[in-house]
């Protein structure tokens, strides 16, 4: 049989699984199974040659019972409605785990980037949020960045927001530029997040991090902060990739020159003449693995060359459920998705209180935070995951989907 490399009909049935463990009934599941809301909307935007071109875009809200959805807004060509409500099932599941008030929500559009303009994408933005307004807001859904959009975006995005509303609304998007009220730190709350959830899971494997091989697969937000925050500990990243391809080197790679050289896409191995594969890179002889590009890298096919000891997914959804058995039956501590990058979402939800509160933290204050709740949130996903010998994907989903269902269930929806 072939494997099932669909995103939302995996997450479905690890969700399934997941309430099951906890004793939930078949309601419970139908519920949660499909996000509650899913806007579909068609965007006109004038481009730069005169002609106007349609766009489509989407907006999921997974489970609101216990407070506003929250997720980022990708703009990308591969975009798709089982995508966008795979992936704001996702968000209600990050929430959970590091324990903020918000369920899950997330959107895109279906639009390549690359090849827009600046005045086009600040049309597309503004009208995304026209488009959607009704359903998006401070309190109601929260949007944030995501694949191919940043914080300029988010800033256009509030402006439109905050026109229509009639006064300023820094709480209705995070991720925006610090002088509109973005929180210090958020720019690298991921790759900050992921190094927190590798230290953890290296000690339970007694690996050193400054004796540590590491390879990243991928190098745009997550994967180029995540390589320096690395290399700074003193771990060797023997390996990184972009779209183009991959670079090796068992001594160690030198990332603030990488850093240097890519462009706002991430692109760096193009300027290299003597690269590797991506498929190649993922087999190399590592201790610390990290897949941070796009999903559906590990598979059935090539899950038993892995070399490395642990797994981190920095990316969303880059393992299958069988390469996930098989990993885990080897030994393979897999450290998921919803766990290992939460911690975008998390000083996301850190930004929202301080606009609410308009007070806002030292850089050093949301680090501290951010370390408390990625330590936490690791605890109980590998306390579960150990006392109920289950892998830890499945244990995650389980600490994730719990407060969503609690809160239905209070609210009388099961
Ligand atoms: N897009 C990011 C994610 O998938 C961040 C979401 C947010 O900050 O709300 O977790």
């Amino acid at each position: 049989m072939a494997e099932n490399l669909n995103l939302f009909t995996s997450t479905q049935e690890v969700i399934k699984k997941a309430l099951q463990k906890l004793g939930y009934d078949e309601g419970m599941y139908e519920l949660l199974k499909e996000p509650l809301r899913m806007l579909e909307v068609r965007i006109p935007v004038k481009m730069d040659n005169g002609q106007v071109k349609v766009f489509t875009g989407y907006r999921a809200q997974h489970n609101d019972a216990v407070g506003p959805t929250k997720g980022g807004v990708r703009f990308h060509p591969n975009v798709s409605e089982e995508e966008v409500k795979a992936l704001s099932m996702w968000m209600t599941l990050k929430a959970g785990i590091v324990d903020l008030p918000y369920g899950g929500g997330k959107g895109g559009v279906i639009c390549d980037p690359r090849q827009m303009s600046m005045g086009e994408l600040e049309r597309l933005s503004r009208g995304y949020v026209r488009a959607t307004s009704q359903i998006v807001g401070p309190t109601k859904d929260i949007p944030a960045p995501d694949v191919f959009t940043n914080a300029q975006i988010m800033a256009w995005m509030m402006d439109e927001y905050s026109r229509m509303d009639e006064f300023n609304s820094p709480g209705f998007i995070t991720g925006k530029p610090i002088v509109l009220g973005g929180s210090l730190g958020r720019d690298k709350a991921t790759a900050q997040g992921v190094t927190i959830v590798i230290e953890e899971a290296a000690k339970r494997r007694n690996i050193d991090i400054k004796d540590a091989r590491i390879v990243i697969q991928g190098f745009g937000n997550a994967g180029s902060f995540l390589a320096k925050f690395m290399s700074d500990l003193g771990a060797k990243v023997v390996g990184i990739s972009d779209a183009y391809g991959a670079l090796y080197d068992p001594e160690g790679l030198d990332i603030d020159y990488l850093l240097d050289r890519r462009d706002s896409f991430g692109t760096v191995t193009t300027l290299f003449e003597n690269t590797i594969s991506n498929k190649e890179l993922l087999e190399l002889e590592c201790d610390i693995l990290v897949p941070a590009a796009i999903e559906n890298q590990l598979t059935a096919e090539n899950a038993h060359r892995i070399k490395a000891s642990i797994v981190v997914e920095a990316a969303n959804g880059p393992t299958t459920s069988e390469a996930t058995k098989i990993l885990n039956e080897r030994g393979i501590l897999l450290v998921p998705d919803v766990l290992a990058s939460a911690g975008g979402v998390t000083v996301s939800y850190f930004e929202w209180v301080q606009n609410n509160q308009g007070y806002y933290w030292t850089e050093e204050e949301v680090n501290e935070k951010l370390l408390k709740k990625m330590v936490e949130a690791f605890d109980n996903v590998y306390t579960v995951a150990t006392s109920r010998n289950i892998d830890m994907r499945l244990a995650a989903y389980m600490v994730g989907v719990r407060k969503t269902a609690e809160a239905s269930r209070f609210r009388g929806w099961v």
